[in-house]
């Protein structure tokens, strides 16, 4: 029950006369309930391996495939609603709505659904989940940092995704709140099977992973050659 599996994966960006490789020819695999961080130095090529994972790009050759289809055959369209309902999209800025309260940027998603009363159901539920429940109407502003990231991530599950993309996801807390944060993926994952995949400098957060995916110059480094070399610690 793989849910995205990547094969060879080489992913090309043309600039002028110019090609950058920004991966390699590189193999990976997400299941249910993972929890994997991608780390690596800038320029490494973990954004263009998030985008590939997050269905916003495709890869130049090698297969990428969602559920057993190659997403190379997806029309835009397809792909877009593919993203919809498998990825959840979790950000270091949290990109809340700050006109929105709350529960309603956690509806913004679905705003456009037919289904109103189900959508605000679903949303209350989410926040209950995250431990909001008695923060509905709030705004943005009257949130903590912490709390606004909880937000974003009762958002990212509104379509019951697959996968939680979380890029540097307690890049803007402290320690304490970013634990907390760690501690919901960590629900999240046992309760609804959701597998969260991280870009993260933090050595703190790769250490809370089951599997680290070690990016240099746009190919895998072993993780325990990278740990010997002192990359991950
Ligand atoms: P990271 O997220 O690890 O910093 P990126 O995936 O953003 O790495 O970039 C990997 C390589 O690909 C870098 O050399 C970068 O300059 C190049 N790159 C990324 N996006 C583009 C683009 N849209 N056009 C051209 N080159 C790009
Ligand atoms: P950074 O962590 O460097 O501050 P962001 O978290 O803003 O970067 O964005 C990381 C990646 O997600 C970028 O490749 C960007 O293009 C993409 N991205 C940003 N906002 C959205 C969005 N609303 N939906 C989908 N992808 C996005």
């Amino acid at each position: 029950d793989v849910i995205i599996r990547g094969e060879s994966v080489v992913k090309e960006y043309q600039t002028g006369a110019q090609t950058v490789q920004a991966l390699k020819g590189i193999d990976f695999s997400i299941q249910p309930s993972d929890f994997v961080a991608i780390v690596g130095p800038s320029g490494s090529g973990k954004s263009t391996l998030l985008n590939l994972l997050g269905l916003l790009d495709v890869p130049t050759r090698g297969t990428v495939r969602l559920r057993g289809t190659d997403v190379s055959t997806f029309s835009d369209g397809d792909r877009t609603t593919k993203r919809k309902h498998t990825i959840g999209f979790v950000f270091q800025s949290f990109y809340l709505i700050p006109t929105l309260t709350a529960l309603e940027n956690v509806e913004m998603p679905r705003m456009l659904d037919r289904t109103p009363k189900k959508t605000r159901e679903r949303a209350k539920q989410l926040l209950r989940r995250v431990g909001l429940g008695d923060r509905l109407d709030h705004y943005p502003d009257e949130l903590s940092g912490g709390q606004k990231q909880r937000v974003a991530i009762a958002r990212s599950l509104i379509n019951d995704p697959a996968i939680l993309l979380a890029d540097e996801p307690t890049g803007n807390l402290d320690r304490e709140t970013g634990d907390d944060i760690l501690e919901l993926f960590d629900e999240l994952r046992a309760e609804e099977n959701v597998a969260v995949v991280t870009v993260t400098h933090d050595a703190y957060v790769a250490e809370e992973a089951d599997r680290v995916v070690n990016l240099v110059d746009g190919e895998i480094t072993d993780a325990d050659e990278a740990e010997s070399n002192g990359v991950v610690e």
